[in-house]
């Protein structure tokens, strides 16, 4: 078999079309070097030798050795070096690479082949120990940490008491002659924790790099990371080895990371960050605050450090040059790392660049507006749940800002949050239902959990581009990084600005647009939404075929549901009038109202309150379907719970308290959720039914007349499970809007429709539907139907059926096709069957989630019906599911 594919001087056995073999870094490096672009040369092997190491108790194919000895000498050829030659080393880095990039989650060894005699040759042909031993240094540490698994701290206790001792305070003060003592206490220190010296043959330190590269696959840190991002674990990892380049050869040399757009905004310019005389991670890692790389750049940040712009012009140059390229090539925005060695760029990687939602709009409209990509593509590269960052609240304006301290705007939105200093205080704050701000030096991928479980991150240390910023950003949290004038104490639980003093669990705010940290809790608006926005979503509007309604209650629903592209609402849900507190004292006597006379005196005094309600929504939606749900809930959720509330009601009624409290006694239910609910309420007292009704009516005929548009209602009965209850209540229905009707003169344009939200209903759809003008599936009720399980209490063991993959996926957030689908589907064949033009939505919260939205497309349903803020999801959704 062929176990190795190399790259180099200007070729490539590899290319970007064998990512699933070469792993996203393996085919890119070929697709440069193909290019023709500055890679150094070198080899990947592919992740089938991951998937053989693993099916063979972690041994490998037998002719792999001889395939990287080759590939090795090619490299040497080019590079005209030899690896373990004692006078003119090669040296490689080792680095780890999935078809799906998993920033930091497998450690990268550099500056493999070092050893105590190499080191010796690579000081006398760069005419520089310091480097030399440099070098050393961050091998030992690098190869201890991934393939000893001997921890880095140990070695930065063995610094820091050598600085201290000498009395430097940075990394620069320290020259090769400390350097080489230092590298003689990390390899005792290996020696001694190890019980093994240092390992001296490179082909051994290869090996060993090598097998820790396929190892790390299935480490925590990736295994959560996968977990996470669903990412099938047979995917299994590439290894690429490649000659180093030197970005830590002097004040000429320097290593960097760079967009070809702005990953925050997605503005169409060079962005990003190098350092000079510096070594791969050093970039990421923070340990310097970094320098920028386009002139503007430094201007706007106003840092007195140079551009790479102004201190390296021709590399500058060539750089422009390649990102151009690269950016035309690969048709999107790129993330890329390179390095300069003496004045000479090398590229080191590149890959389609992470972005927050804002920034992938702006860049999707302006490539098709460049006509690099078509609008189509545009629509369809978008992520619909990533919307959701965009539709976030940010900062009120106009209120006062406490700023206790300024860092990077890492990630953009902002939140309110208890500071939390730890990833698993995080977590378990977040499980007990509180809000928090993870405030850490900085983080590395064991906080991922914490990060998830934030609404937050701020960090003291690090640049734009560190794991906090990439992991935010892709999580599309807000995040405030590199704020330095924030000291963090583990220990004491506390962090202080200046000489204000921050407790665990004391509320503060971060604003990830613009870098600030205030003290308080802050208030919010709505956000805006841009230009490109606008755009890109009219072009899903272009190709959908589904129409998106809105999930909506209350005026503001409506409006916020309008200014997202809401074509209508698909379920208003009138119970929460009925909730409000000024209301609930009358409804409580309605229900507990012994005979119909004393019922209709409690509804006589809803009525004007329903009335109104409804004329401002009605209003707000001119003339756009409004489909509004009859009473609901369980009459047991409006009972009265204690003793004064029982009093007070008893008072109003003028009865006595006692027998009022054992009417109520008589009404709870042990499941009621099961129990006296929907229509079987109209059913009992249809005047509660023919109330609602004649408000709905009275108040469209006035909204009518006001707009002087005809308001398109929609009167929906939930929870039939025969069509004679929906006969039953459709006739009320019909008889009070004959009499709306002949009482104001005014004209009506509504239909009678039903809820199919249990099984029974969706089996009988076809007889339903002789009667019924409309369906709107209540997918949540029939998944809990369906499944025979209660949302609210399924959280305790869905987590472990979906764990042991018996459940795929939540069947509340995504709609389970086989079951509840096809009960959906039936429903609506059956339906269609008997009255072929009925409409068909569902109005369940799976209309907002991308995935049921596609199969919503696909049974070939009229609408989705969906809360306000998901309604732009739904719509790119919709139009993905089209293209
Ligand atoms: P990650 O996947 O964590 O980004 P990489 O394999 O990209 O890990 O390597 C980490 C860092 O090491 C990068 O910044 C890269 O620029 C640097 N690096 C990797 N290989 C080389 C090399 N051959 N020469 C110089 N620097 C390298
Ligand atoms: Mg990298
Ligand atoms: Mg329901």
């Amino acid at each position: 078999g062929k176990w190795v594919y190399s790259f180099g001087g200007g070729k490539a056995e590899g290319k970007a079309g064998l990512r699933d073999l070469l792993g996203g870094k393996g085919a890119n490096l070929a697709e440069m070097a193909n290019l023709g672009l500055p890679v150094p040369p070198g080899f990947t092997i592919p992740t089938s030798v991951c998937t053989y190491f693993y099916a063979n108790g972690k041994s490998y194919p037998k002719e792999l050795q001889s395939q990287v000895e080759k590939a090795l000498e090619a490299v040497g050829k080019i590079t005209g070096k030899g690896f373990g030659d004692e006078k003119n080393p090669l040296l490689v880095s080792v680095r780890s690479g999935a078809r799906a990039s998993m920033p930091g989650m497998m450690d990268t060894v550099l500056n493999l082949g070092l050893n105590d005699t190499t080191v010796e040759a690579l000081a006398e042909l760069s005419g520089d120990k310091r480097f030399a031993y440099d070098s050393y240094r961050r091998f030992i540490t690098m190869y201890s940490d991934v393939v000893l698994g001997f921890e880095h701290h140990h070695f930065e206790d063995i610094l820091d008491t050598y600085k201290d001792n000498k009395g430097y305070t940075l990394d620069t003060d320290l020259d090769g002659d400390d350097w080489v003592k230092l590298v003689g206490q990390y390899k005792e220190a290996v020696a001694r924790e190890t019980g093994k010296d240092f390992p001296q043959d490179p082909h051994e330190q290869l090996w060993g790099a090598v097998g820790a590269v396929f190892s790390s696959w299935m480490n925590t840190r990736a295994v959560t990371y996968r977990r996470l991002h669903d990412i099938p674990e047979s995917w299994g990892t590439a290894v690429s080895v490649q000659a180093m380049v030197f970005g830590n050869m002097g004040e000429t040399s320097a290593t960097g990371v760079a967009f070809t757009r702005n990953p925050s905004t997605g503005e169409s310019k060079l962005y990003g960050e190098f350092l000079i005389n510096a070594q791969g991670e050093d970039v990421v890692a923070g340990i310097r605050t970094p320098q920028d790389i386009t002139e503007d750049a430094r201007i706007e940040s106003g840092s007195d450090k140079a551009s790479m712009e102004a201190a390296m012009p021709e590399a500058f140059k060539e750089l422009t040059r390649i990102y151009t390229q690269l950016e035309k090539h690969y048709r999107d925005m790129q993330d890329m790392e390179f390095t300069i060695e003496q004045g000479r760029l090398w590229m080191l990687q590149t890959r389609n660049g992470k972005r927050t939602a804002k920034a992938s709009i702006r860049i999707a409209v302006e490539l098709a507006n460049e006509g690099v990509i078509s609008q189509k593509d545009a629509v369809s590269r978008i992520d619909p749940a990533s919307l959701d960052q965009l539709l976030h609240p940010t900062i009120d304006p106009s209120a006062n800002r406490d700023v206790i301290a300024t860092g990077l705007p890492a990630s953009p939105g902002a939140a309110s949050g208890e500071i939390v200093f730890s990833s698993d205080e995080a977590a378990k704050l977040q499980a007990d239902g509180k809000k928090v701000i993870l405030v850490r030096v900085e983080t590395s991928p064991e906080d991922i959990h914490g990060m998830h479980a934030a609404e937050g991150i701020l960090t003291t240390r690090g640049g734009m581009t560190s794991h906090a910023a990439v992991v935010a950003r892709g999580m599309g949290k807000p995040c405030v990084s590199g704020c330095g004038t924030v000291r963090v104490d583990y220990g004491r639980g506390t962090m202080s600005i200046g000489g204000r003093v921050f407790k665990a669990g004391d509320v503060i705010t971060i604003d990830g647009s613009v870098g600030h940290v205030l003290s308080g809790r802050m208030p919010m608006i709505e956000p805006e939404l841009s230009g490109e926005f606008a755009t890109l979503m009219g072009w899903a509007d272009k190709v959908r075929k589904l129409k998106v309604r809105v999930n909506g209650d209350t005026p503001e629903d409506a409006r916020t549901a309008i200014k997202y592209g809401a074509e209508g609402i698909g379920l208003c849900r009138t119970e929460h009038m009925f909730f409000e507190e000024t209301r609930i004292r009358t409804v409580r006597e309605m229900i507990l109202a012994e005979d119909e006379q004393a019922r209709r005196a409690a509804l006589a005094k809803l009525l004007p309150m329903q009335r109104a309600d409804f004329v401002e929504l009605f209003e707000i939606m001119k003339g756009l379907p409004v489909t509004i749900r009859l009473l609901d809930p369980p009459l047991h959720e409006f009972l009265p719970h204690t003793q004064g509330e029982v009093e007070e009601v008893a008072r109003v009624m003028n009865t006595d308290p006692r027998k009022l409290a054992d009417r109520a006694r008589d009404l709870a239910e042990f499941n009621p959720m099961l129990g006296f609910r929907g229509v079987r309420i109209a059913i009992a007292y249809p005047e509660i039914a023919e109330m609602q009704a004649r408000a709905l009516f009275e108040a469209a005929i006035e909204a009518g007349k006001r707009t002087g548009e005809q308001v398109g209602l929609e009167v929906m009965v939930p929870l039939i499970v025969t069509k004679m209850e929906f006969d039953l209540i459709k006739a009320r229905i019909d008889a009070t809007a004959v009499s709306v009707m002949k009482e104001t003169g005014g004209k009506l344009n509504y239909s009678v429709g039903t809820m199919i939200e249990l099984p029974r209903a969706c089996l009988l759809a076809g007889e339903i539907a002789e009667t019924a003008e409309f369906f709107s599936f209540g997918t949540n009720d029939l998944t809990q139907t369906t499944f025979g399980i209660s949302r609210d209490d399924a959280a305790s063991f869905l987590g472990t059926y979906i764990a042991k993959g018996i459940l795929p996926v939540d069947p509340f957030i995504t709609v389970d096709r086989s079951g509840v689908g096809e009960l959906v589907k039936i429903g609506v064949a059956r339906g269609r069957k008997t009255r072929p033009d009925i409409k068909v939505g569902i109005c369940g919260e799976h209309g907002g989630d991308p995935a049921s939205v596609a199969f919503c497309h696909e049974i070939g349903l009229d609408y989705v019906s969906c809360s306000p803020y998901r309604v732009p999801i739904a719509r790119l959704a919709a139009a993905q599911a089209a293209l």
